[in-house]
């Protein structure tokens, strides 16, 4: 199980100091769940420090698909790498959303990410229009698929997915686990096409309003292995009640 926390463009020094220092606490003996949080860039050399002696780990929220030159603004994979991020995602709806993030800019972060040593977490996701479209799996299906084109299912050994509807995302909406289980079961499958052993690797996490109150019943369903929450995961009891249901 992985449990991810997106904490979006929130928090500053203090709050950011503060939540870190309860849940190196909270979630210190939570063994079986591997945790990682995913601060704004700017407070990633802060919490790079304050997770010295912690298992949590942490990445990044976006990165460049290029690896230096002229970019202004941007951070490349390898600058990740050289703070110490485990993690970045790629792809997250809200990325593909308001910077017109395409399947093929997010299949060139994914690639850069791993060249680099910083495992991606690639995010897809239906809108609510496709779903009421009955399009979510012909969706689904063309975001994975382009980035399968470009890295290859080699890539994807170990690799993290979050499927995150985008009628989800931050609006108290969230999936019923069976409606999440159908579509984890569907990119199961697509993998398991192209390569069971590394279908059977990928661990398919679940994002879109998870609360402490809902990740139990998502938890339990077969193909879904963590979580990826963004709301909760600023609050340190909500987060650590979260991480607690995925300790099985
Ligand atoms: C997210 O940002 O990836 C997310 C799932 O947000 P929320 O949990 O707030 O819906």
């Amino acid at each position: 199980m992985l449990v991810a926390g997106n904490w979006k463009m929130h928090g500053n020094r203090a709050g950011i100091a503060h939540l870190l220092e309860v849940l190196s606490t909270t979630c210190r003996d939570f063994d079986k769940v591997d945790i990682a949080v995913f601060p704004p860039s700017l407070f990633i050399q802060q919490t790079a420090e304050a997770l010295n002696q912690s298992t949590i780990q942490f990445g990044a929220q976006n990165l460049s698909p290029h690896s230096e030159g002229a970019y202004t603004g941007e951070i490349s994979a390898a600058m990740l790498k050289d703070f110490q991020c485990d993690w970045a995602l790629v792809g997250h709806s809200e990325r593909r959303q308001y910077y017109a993030e395409t399947d093929e800019i997010v299949a060139e972060k994914f690639a850069g990410a791993q060249k680099a040593g910083v495992q991606p977490i690639l995010c897809i996701g239906e809108t609510q229009q496709q779903r009421e479209a009955h399009q979510t799996m012909e969706v689904i299906g063309h975001q994975l698929t382009t980035v399968l084109d470009v890295v290859g299912i080699d890539a994807f050994l170990n690799g993290v997915i979050a499927y995150e509807p985008v009628w989800a995302i931050g609006t108290g909406l969230t999936a019923s686990p069976e409606q999440a289980q159908e579509v984890h079961g569907f990119i199961r499958d697509q993998l398991t096409k192209k390569d069971a052993d590394v279908a059977q690797s990928v661990r398919l996490l679940y994002g879109g309003s998870v609360k402490a109150d809902n990740a139990s019943g998502l938890f339990a369903m077969a193909d879904i292995d963590g979580a990826l929450v963004g709301g909760a995961s600023l609050k340190a009891e909500q987060f650590t009640k979260i991480c607690q249901q995925a300790q099985r």
